[in-house]
This record gives structure tokens, C-alpha cells and sequence, in this order.
């Protein structure tokens, strides 16, 4: 007994045992404060922050024209009026390079050719991620250099929620596990993932019951699941048993937090102008370049901009610039094209997004909960470069044919589910200075020309403040700035605007201060931030009990009338489609609302910038021109009601050009498209169209019985025939007509009776006719896990 007690209390065992209370005393703590920690607002949160009017577009250009213009008897501008540096690109590096430059106390321009965000960078997955790609070659090759960059992704992914806490948060992904064997494996690969990830790490990734998993996503496929595993970035060993595998953490609002960077860049007292674009680039007599000449694409003006530097942040575009510069430059951008398209929110729950890493071409696949919809899409397919690149039909099919595996037999995802799809570009680069056998660089390249012209291309929208930091500090050695900065980057710390006065809470007090819905004001508050008081400020009352405030452009979506305004008067919104697709996301989130909701934004901008009706009309034909090439049928304009004349002047000239009231002339007003059609289920027919495919039917049809009843089916092997008969389906072709029977699930049937009859044409209206029904047959490429720049 006394033994015993001598070896309970002897000195190793008490040793062990308070080491032991002290590691989990440890542990628990680390545990309890483990998360992401949501930074603290700066500013009082149930108060609107002090207001404040960005100078207007007018006055940009004022400011851009004043650089270049040589005063009378003067040989040289007055150098207060010359810019340090201009950036061209209002894309994620335009824009951080133009924050980090104009927070160092630089006098900063930039301009940006179409609107802020138009290319690839309001195009992306929306994830904040942190390479763990890299990290498979770290381990694999024991290579230090990917290590950094999986740690320094992950380090910005940090900033990135520290910096527009408002714009960004956490999203778990689950990666369904179908086999025993994958468990352990994927698991220990997770806890190394998180173990290397250290202190940049936000949350454990865990794993996950069959039962669990289905609770989480009940859409899933339940035959032969086993478990999940969820993660907030990459299983290290998961990657490795596919490196095209490359999980995410964060998700964001990319055009959103690209006008954030712009505004900020403003507030510090950049000069930006969207719809400018450089055309030439000015040079000294010893071949330095000392600015640009720009055109305001609006007027058509065109003006030369001073600057000690000028910065090349285009994007796909940067061999354009470069051989402005140098018209025997060889091109180093290699495109790479990725498409998404997005589904109703049904299809994911509305916290947790799906990776499937080994699709049927070898593909990653992405499918998430964005915006109260759920986006899917891959990317990594080689294309050229172009302004407006279009998702092509066959690749969407393909999404949804990956979508369709995952999820459980009874949900057909079709292709009339897909609201709105765009495709996106990569600017992948090779460096212009390594020899010409180099492939593409790792991530991004900076690289300044012999003439002074430096270019920042490719990386992700993740790193998108490292790039700006590296490009600044190459800039102010390379233009001798080192006198006109007053710091060092300070970007780490840096709060967007928006971002001081944002709690996750602050949507009561709007609620409580202007009687918005409570989806109005949580959308306002995660978009604007602390600005979402002054987007509330313009808000017109409803006239309703409830609520008071908060008129929405479309009634399925929390998108409110204010914001138009807003984006004219704070954002530089120039056209409907700077509102409908970057200022609010509505385009992306649903053509067909985008559509519906055009008139009266249209209407709305017209009082804030003076629209006259031709310019109105022509606003209505871009802005459709626009949809179609996300994903609206052909031919929708002619259901829009044409504008109606605003003021005297144009109510006179209507009624002289409708031939003095009598309508004799041919111009005038465009009442609202009869509405003849008829819906049949979820599509819409003319009635002759409709009594067109009945007889069709009818004169196809047999009768048979069915469960003792009778009931008139047309053949299976007969349908293809019967509906060609009818005038406007004849170009139908075999590719597209067994692509429907498939949504339609009736390829094992032997008869189609009417109903099917009738969904099978309303499918062929939509996947058939649908914008891009010519299908491009696409050569598909891996891109080295290494050199794609680390994007999805
Ligand atoms: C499909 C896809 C998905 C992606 N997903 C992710 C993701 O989930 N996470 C992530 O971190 N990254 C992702 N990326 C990468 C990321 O989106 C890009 O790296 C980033 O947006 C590139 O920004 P940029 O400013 O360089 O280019 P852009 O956004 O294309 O901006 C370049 C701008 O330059 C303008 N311009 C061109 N020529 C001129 C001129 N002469 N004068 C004035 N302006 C001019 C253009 O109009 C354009 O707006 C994805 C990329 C793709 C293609």
C-alpha cells in the first residue's frame, strides 16, 4: 500500500501529472479561442459614420486633363499637376496597386477602359484561398518556395477578413468521401494541412458521419457514401492523390471589394476615371515614357495624362500595352478561360460548399452557396483573348453533368435551372526577361520595360495586396520616388472603406432607423459596410406599413432602389449595366430579374445623370445586349416596354415623331409587348405555338392503357419527328433533342404522353434556342498545379 501511494506521489508521476493539467489547461485555452476573430469595429455602429461625397467623374477627368495640358509660354507642365504614377486597369491589381501607391502618400491615377471590374476580376469563384496546391509540392519536393507561397497566400487570406471584414467570410467545403479507405487518408492529411498552416489557420477541418453529411447537404448522393470530410482550406494528402485539388476557405464579393479598393484609393486621393482607355503611350526625347494618352470612351475626348510612372495592371490585356510600348514585343500572356453558371439556392444549403477534385475530365469542380444562389464552375481551359468572353453551351452542359453526379437521383438539375452563367479569362504570364524555353511564372510577375513601362500581371485576387506591395516598392526604385512617399506599405493594416464603422450587427440598427426588411438590410450591410447608413439615406419611403423604407428593382432579390442612386452619386456607376452586374450582382445572380429590373433602373439613373430618351433606349439595348451574353434568350427585348419621354421637350417631340398624336410616324413611344404568350408549366408558348405542338401530338399519338386507364402517348423513337413538324423546331438537332430527353428522364420509357410531350419542347426552348447554341468543341489542357496561378 505504502509503495503504492509512494509511486502515486512520487516526484515523476507528480511531474507528469501537472505537465499533463497544464497542456490541457493549454489546449482548452488555445480551443476556447480558436476561430476566426472578426475584428472590432473602430466607430460607434448604431450611428451613421460622418458622410462623405467621392469628387465626381467630371472632376477626375478635370484633374487627369490638367496633368497633360502644357500651360501658354511654358516648355514644361507645372509639376504639381503631374501624377507620380498611372495605373492602367481598374481590375483587383489596378486597384490594390492604386491603394497601396496613394496610402504611401503618392499622387496616384488610374484609369480603367470599361468599368471598374469588368474583366476577369467580378468573373472569379469568389474564394479567398491559400494555395494549398503549393503545399503539395512543398511536401512532395521539399521545396521551401512553395511552402512560402501556400503560407503567404494564407497570411493574405487573413488580411483579406481583417481589411473588408464586411465583404468577405468564412465557407466550409465538404468533399464527400464514397470509399473506406479514403477516411483515415484524407483525415491525416487534413490535421497536416492544419498543423502546417499554423497560426494563419482559422478553423480545424473535421470530419464527418454519413449521417451528419446528409443532415448538412441533403441534396447529396446517399448511394455508397461513407462520410465527408470538411476543411476551410486544402487536406494536404488529399491533394496529393490529385493535384488538381485545391480547397478553399474564404468567399467574397469580388466586384463589390474591387469598387472597395477604388473608393479607398479615392478617399486617399487617387484620381480614377472608369471608361478610359489608354491608346498611346508618351515618351522624352531619350525614349522614357512620361505618361499616356487616354480617350474617354463616353465622349469620345481624348487627352494626354503626365506621370513620372506608368503601370501596366490590364490584366489578359497587358500585351496590348506592351507593344504600345514597344510594337515588337512578343506576347506573354497565355489565357486561360473558366466558366460559371449559377442555380437556384435549393440545389446547396446556404452554409457549405462542395469540391468534387477528380471529375470526368480530371477537372476540379466547385459548387457553392454565393449571394443566396449557388454557383458552379471550373475553370483552366486554354483560350484567346477577348473582351467579352461568353461561356460556351458545351461547357456548361458539362458543369451540369459534374453537378448531376454528386447530387441524389431524385433532383435532375437542368438546363433551364441555370439563371445566369459568364466565363472569366486568367492572365497566365511567362516573364518577358527569362529565356524563351521558361514556361508560365508561378504566380505573378513584375517585370519593367527598357522604356520604363512596368507590368503586374497574373497571381489571383487573393494575393492581390502582396502584388500591389511588390509592385509599388519596384515602382518607387524604378521612377526614383523615394522622395514622394512619406512611408512604407501600410496595406496590412489598412481598413477599406466601409469597414470601420461594420459590425456583424449593424443590420438592427439599420432596421431599427429606416424600416427595411431584415434581408434588405443584412444584403446592405454585408455589401457597403458602414455605408449601407448613407445607401439607407436615399431611400424613398414605400408608402407601405412594412416596411418603410427599401423599394426593391426586383422582388425576389434585396437589391433596393437606393443603390442606384448610390452607385451614380458614390460609385461612378456610368450605365445600367455598371448597376445590374458590379454595383449590385443581379445580372450574375439572374439574367432574367436583371431584365425585369432594367426599365425602372434605367428610369432611375436617367434623373440622376440626365439621361435624354435616345440615350435611354440605347442603355436598354446595351444593357440586353449584355444579358444575352450571359445567358438570355434571344428576343427578349421585345417583351421590354420601350422608355417613356420624360419633360415637355421630349413629350413634343414624341408626339410630332408618332405623326401629331395620330400614330402616323414611325419613332414615338413603344407600349408594352402585348403578353400573348401562354406558360405551359415553367415555359412560355404562343398560343398558336402551343396549338401547333398539341396537333403534332395529336397526330403522333397512340392510344394505350395505363393501370387500366387509357392515356394517348406518342413513341419514344417518334417524339424527335413530331416536334420537328412544327415551324420553329425544326433546326432541332439530335445532339440537343437526346440531351433533353435525359433532363426529362423518359429515355426508358417507351411512350411520352402529352405532359412530357410538352416539358421535352420546353426544355428545347431553353437549352436549344438558348444564346451560344452553337456548341464549340474545346481542346481542354491542364495547366501545370504550379504555374495556374493558383486560381481554382
Ligand atoms: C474563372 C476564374 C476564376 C477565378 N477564381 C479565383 C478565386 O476564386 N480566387 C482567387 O483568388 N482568384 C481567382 N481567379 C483569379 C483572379 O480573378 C484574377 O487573378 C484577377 O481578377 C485578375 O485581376 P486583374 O486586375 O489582373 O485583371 P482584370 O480584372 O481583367 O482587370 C484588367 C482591367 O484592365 C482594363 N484594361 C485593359 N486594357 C486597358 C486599356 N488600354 N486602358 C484602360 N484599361 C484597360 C480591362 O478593361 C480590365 O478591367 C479566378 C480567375 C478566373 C478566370
Amino acid at each position: 500500500m505504502s509503495s503504492l501511494l509512494r509511486k502515486v506521489f512520487s516526484r515523476r508521476t507528480l511531474v507528469l501529472a501537472a505537465g499533463g493539467t497544464g497542456l490541457a489547461a493549454g489546449g482548452g485555452y488555445w480551443f476556447l479561442n480558436s476561430g476566426p476573430a472578426y475584428p472590432q469595429s473602430t466607430r460607434e455602429t448604431r450611428r451613421a459614420p460622418p458622410p462623405w461625397t467621392p469628387p465626381s467623374r467630371a472632376e477626375m477627368l478635370a484633374a487627369l486633363k490638367a496633368s497633360g495640358q502644357v500651360k501658354s509660354g511654358a516648355a514644361v507642365n507645372d509639376q504639381d499637376e503631374e501624377f507620380d504614377l498611372l495605373i492602367v486597369g481598374g481590375g483587383a491589381t489596378g486597384a490594390g496597386v492604386a491603394v497601396d501607391a496613394a496610402s504611401r502618400g503618392l499622387k496616384v491615377a488610374l484609369v480603367e477602359r470599361d468599368d471598374f471590374s469588368s474583366g476577369t476580376s467580378s468573373k472569379s469563384t469568389k474564394l479567398v484561398h491559400g494555395g494549398v496546391r503549393y503545399l503539395q509540392k512543398a511536401i512532395m519536393e521539399l521545396d521551401y518556395d512553395q511552402y512560402k507561397l501556400v503560407t503567404e497566400a494564407l497570411h493574405e487570406r487573413k488580411i483579406f477578413l481583417q481589411t473588408a471584414p464586411y465583404l468577405s467570410h468564412m465557407l466550409p467545403i465538404m468533399l464527400p468521401i464514397y470509399k473506406y479507405w479514403q477516411v483515415p487518408y484524407y483525415w491525416v492529411g487534413c490535421k497536416m494541412y492544419d498543423l502546417l498552416a499554423g497560426k494563419e489557420n482559422m478553423e480545424s477541418s473535421y470530419l464527418m458521419s454519413k449521417g451528419k453529411a446528409m443532415e448538412t447537404f441533403p441534396m447529396l448522393k446517399t448511394d455508397g457514401l461513407v462520410g465527408a470530410l470538411v476543411y476551410y482550406d486544402g487536406p494536404s494528402l488529399v491533394t496529393l492523390a490529385d493535384p488538381q485539388l485545391t480547397p478553399y476557405t474564404g468567399q467574397h464579393n469580388d466586384s463589390r471589394m474591387n469598387i472597395a479598393l477604388i473608393m479607398t484609393a479615392v478617399k486617399l486621393g487617387a484620381t480614377v476615371a472608369n471608361y478610359c482607355e489608354v491608346t498611346a503611350l508618351h515618351k522624352d526625347s531619350t525614349g522614357h515614357i512620361t505618361g499616356a494618352q487616354a480617350t474617354d470612351t463616353l465622349t469620345g475626348a481624348s487627352f494626354r495624362i503626365r506621370a513620372k510612372g506608368v503601370i501596366n495592371a490590364t490584366g489578359p490585356f497587358s500585351d496590348t500595352l506592351l507593344a504600345l510600348d514597344d510594337p515588337t514585343h512578343k506576347p506573354i500572356v497565355q489565357p486561360s478561360s473558366g466558366i460559371h453558371i449559377t442555380l437556384p439556392n435549393y440545389y446547396s444549403p446556404r452554409k457549405m460548399g462542395l469540391l468534387d477534385p477528380a471529375t470526368s475530365d480530371g477537372r476540379v469542380i466547385f459548387f457553392l452557396p454565393w449571394q443566396g444562389n449557388t454557383i458552379a464552375g471550373t475553370t483552366d481551359t486554354p483560350a484567346s483573348v477577348e473582351r467579352a468572353p461568353v461561356a460556351p453551351e458545351e461547357e456548361i452542359r458539362w458543369v451540369l453533368e459534374e453537378v448531376r453526379r454528386y447530387l441524389s437521383p431524385d433532383i435532375r438539375v437542368r438546363r433551364g435551372d441555370v439563371l445566369s452563367a459568364w466565363s472569366g479569362l486568367r492572365p497566365l504570364v511567362r516573364n518577358p526577361s527569362a529565356a524563351s524555353t521558361e514556361g508560365l511564372v508561378r504566380n505573378h510577375m513584375i517585370y519593367v520595360s527598357g522604356s520604363g513601362l512596368l507590368t503586374i500581371a497574373g497571381g489571383k485576387w487573393t494575393t492581390y495586396r502582396e502584388m500591389a506591395k511588390e509592385t509599388v516598392d519596384t515602382a518607387v526604385e524604378a521612377f526614383k520616388l523615394q522622395g514622394r512617399v512619406k512611408s512604407g506599405c501600410v496595406t496590412e493594416n489598412l481598413r477599406l472603406v466601409g469597414s470601420d464603422g461594420w459590425t456583424r450587427n449593424m443590420f438592427i440598427g439599420l432596421i431599427q432607423r429606416y424600416g427595411l426588411e431584415t434581408e434588405v438590410a443584412k444584403h446592405l450591410s454585408d455589401d457597403y459596410g458602414d455605408r449601407a447608413w448613407t445607401v439607407c439615406s436615399l431611400a424613398e419611403p414605400t408608402g407601405k406599413a412594412w416596411p418603410l423604407h427599401g423599394k426593391r428593382i426586383a422582388p425576389q432579390y434585396p437589391y433596393i432602389e437606393a443603390e442606384v442612386r448610390y452607385a451614380v452619386t458614390h460609385e461612378y456607376a456610368q450605365t445600367a449595366v455598371d448597376v445590374l452586374a458590379r454595383r449590385t450582382r443581379l445580372s450574375f445572380l439572374n439574367v432574367h430579374a436583371a431584365l425585369a429590373a432594367l426599365p425602372r433602373v434605367v428610369d432611375i439613373m436617367a434623373d440622376e445623370l440626365n439621361w435624354s430618351l435616345s440615350e435611354r433606349k440605347a442603355q436598354i439595348a446595351r444593357a440586353v445586349a449584355f444579358f444575352e451574353s450571359m445567358g438570355l434568350p434571344r428576343g427578349a427585348i421585345s417583351t421590354m416596354p420601350a422608355p417613356l419621354p420624360r419633360g415637355r421637350l421630349e413629350k413634343a417631340w414624341a408626339w410630332v415623331t408618332s405623326g401629331f398624336g395620330l400614330g402616323l410616324g414611325g419613332g414615338g413611344v413603344k407600349e408594352l409587348a402585348s403578353g400573348t404568350s401562354l406558360r405551359y408549366g415553367r415555359a412560355r408558348f404562343e398560343p398558336a405555338e402551343l396549338a401547333a405542338l398539341t396537333a403534332a401530338f395529336d397526330r403522333h399519338a397512340r392510344s394505350v392503357l395505363v393501370d387500366g386507364e387509357r392515356e394517348e402517348v406518342v413513341d419514344r423513337a417518334r417524339v424527335r419527328d413530331a416536334v420537328c413538324q412544327v415551324a420553329g423546331y425544326e433546326g432541332v438537332s439530335e445532339k440537343d433533342f437526346e440531351y433533353v430527353l435525359d433532363e426529362a428522364g423518359v429515355r426508358e420509357r417507351d411512350g411520352v404522353d402529352f405532359d412530357a410531350f410538352i416539358e421535352i419542347c420546353g426544355s428545347l426552348k431553353e437549352v436549344a434556342f438558348s444564346p451560344e447554341s452553337v456548341v464549340k468543341k474545346h481542346h481542354r489542357l491542364r495547366i501545370p498545379v504550379e504555374k495556374s496561378g493558383g486560381g481554382v
